[in-house]
């Protein structure tokens, strides 16, 4: 998912849709934007792409210098209406938004204690135990209470709120999502990512730490550490899949420079004779740009993308997805015809797109096809806020590389080490989440946990 937050400007939902517009790929179920004028907030929502649910009719029916807004991708509870974020409501301390994109994993638990409390519950989303929290606490202020239920919670939140006075954004103490804080003019701005505030012509400041919580309002920006410090675990499947390339997260470099990174370390660690080095489009680009440059064979465009199919692992529905390989990429013979080819994908999840990518290369001519992944083999679920399927679906969970090239009929296939990746990604390899490679949860499970997440 996507969250968008911006304090102090008279245009606050027009800039939030932009921000939004900009976050598309993080999430094309559903979007959201919530303003704020002083006296109460407005909601406008809709499933699809954001340019299609917010009219100029819609945006001015969002007035105030404030806003929130998110683009969501459903991992916990599901799609429909009612699970559309920011989730808002109207409590003892005055109006509530919140936006949040990351997977909590003691929601279940959470959300039984509290409907055993009485709590009535509007959604089945996980997001919404961080609201009947803040109800329930006992502290004095409403941050007091803010910090008090992201204190119970476990798992990843990049979390915005909006509330009377100002905006709240955290980031769990892992800091699984990414979170950067921006500034337009007077106005304080939280992305999920820097590309939001490009498309704004806003100042990148700094990546909000993990742990950190800061509050908008009209003393500007102050930082809080309120949660229990630990060692970082950022998702290295941002830089691997997820974020837009042009982004800086992390705090880091761009993430177009970490992909082509990768693909460089691909390209020493499983080089090929070749004749062209083609990435599978759109994600598999700055891999096989690096490719090409390691290996020293050209690259080329070898598979055209349709771009008016929406990404088709964001569509919940599977049947969805065979269909859209078919009509998402075609290869071109002129390029392919009597050539040995090198095509990378960013990643391999179940075999099924590389399984008819590669078909569809020979078909078009190409003599030899090998599969190079700029990851290394997935093997096990993400809980925090990455949509990987279930383990039984994830075909390197059961396969060796060797069977999985046999099933995609490729004439080689080799995958980027876990060793190979960390170190071509920025800063410490210790400092980022690889569970969904090596199955080594940063957050430990409880028994009960492990029964209910299928562990
Ligand atoms: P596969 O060959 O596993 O069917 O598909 C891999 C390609 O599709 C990669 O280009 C990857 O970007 C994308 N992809 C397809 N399905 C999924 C999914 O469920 N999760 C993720 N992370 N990527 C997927
Ligand atoms: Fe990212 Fe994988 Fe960790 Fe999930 S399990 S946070 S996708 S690295
Ligand atoms: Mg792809």
């Amino acid at each position: 998912c996507a969250v968008f937050g911006i304090y102090g400007h008279k245009e606050a939902a027009n800039l939030a849709y932009l921000g939004l517009y900009a976050l598309q790929h993080r999430g094309q179920e559903a979007s959201g934007i919530v303003s704020n004028d002083g006296e109460q907030f407005y909601v406008e929502k809709g499933q699809g792409l954001v340019a299609d649910i917010f009219s100029q009719q819609a945006l001015a029916r969002l007035p105030g210098t404030m806003a929130i807004g998110h683009n969501r991708y459903s991992t916990a509870g599901g799609a429909g209406l009612k699970n559309v974020q920011p989730l808002s409501v109207n409590f003892a301390f005055g109006n509530l938004a919140v936006a949040h994109n990351g997977n909590l994993i003691n929601a279940t638990m959470l959300r039984s204690e509290l409907e055993a409390y009485g709590a009535i519950f509007q959604s089945t989303s996980d997001t919404e135990v961080i609201i009947h929290l803040i109800a329930h606490s006992r502290a004095d202020t409403l941050l007091d209470r803010v910090i008090d239920s992201l204190t119970q919670v476990r798992g990843a939140f990049s979390v915005v709120l909006m509330t009377d006075q100002g905006i709240v954004a955290a980031r769990d103490p892992h800091g699984f999502r990414p979170l950067c804080l921006g500034r337009f003019r007077d106005a304080w701005i939280v992305a999920s990512e820097s590309c939001a505030f490009d498309l704004l012509d806003a100042e990148y400041v700094r990546e909000i730490e993990p742990g950190e919580l800061v509050v908008l309002d009209h003393q500007g920006v102050t930082s809080y550490k309120p949660f229990a410090q630990t060692k970082p675990a950022m998702c290295v499947f941002e830089y691997v899949y997820f974020a837009r390339p042009d982004s800086r997260i992390f705090g880091g470099k761009a993430v177009y420079s970490i992909r082509k990174a990768f693909g460089r370390q691909l390209a020493q660690e499983s080089r090929v004779e070749a004749d062209i080095v083609i990435p599978v489009p759109d994600s598999g680009v700055p891999a096989a740009l690096g490719y090409s440059e390691g290996s020293g064979f050209p690259f080329e465009t070898g598979l055209i993308r349709n771009h008016y199919v929406g990404r088709t692992f964001i569509e919940p529905e599977q049947s969805i997805r065979h269909f859209g390989v078919k009509v998402k990429l075609n290869a071109v013979p002129e390029v392919l015809e009597g050539k040995r080819v090198v095509v990378v994908d960013d990643s391999l999840v179940r075999g099924t797109t590389s399984r008819k990518i590669v078909k569809m290369l020979r078909h078009a001519g190409a003599k030899e096809v090998h599969m190079r992944i700029s990851s290394p083999p997935i093997v096990s679920p993400c809980f925090y806020g990455i949509d990987t399927p279930t383990k039984k679906e994830l075909i390197a969970s059961s396969h060796t590389t060797e069977e999985i090239r046999k099933y995609i009929t490729a004439d080689s296939l080799a995958y980027l080490s876990l060793d190979g990746m960390v170190k071509a990604a920025p800063g410490s390899p210790g400092q980022y989440c690889d569970a969904c490679f090596t199955e080594q949860y940063p957050i430990s499970f409880t028994r009960a946990e492990e029964l209910q997440l299928g562990l």
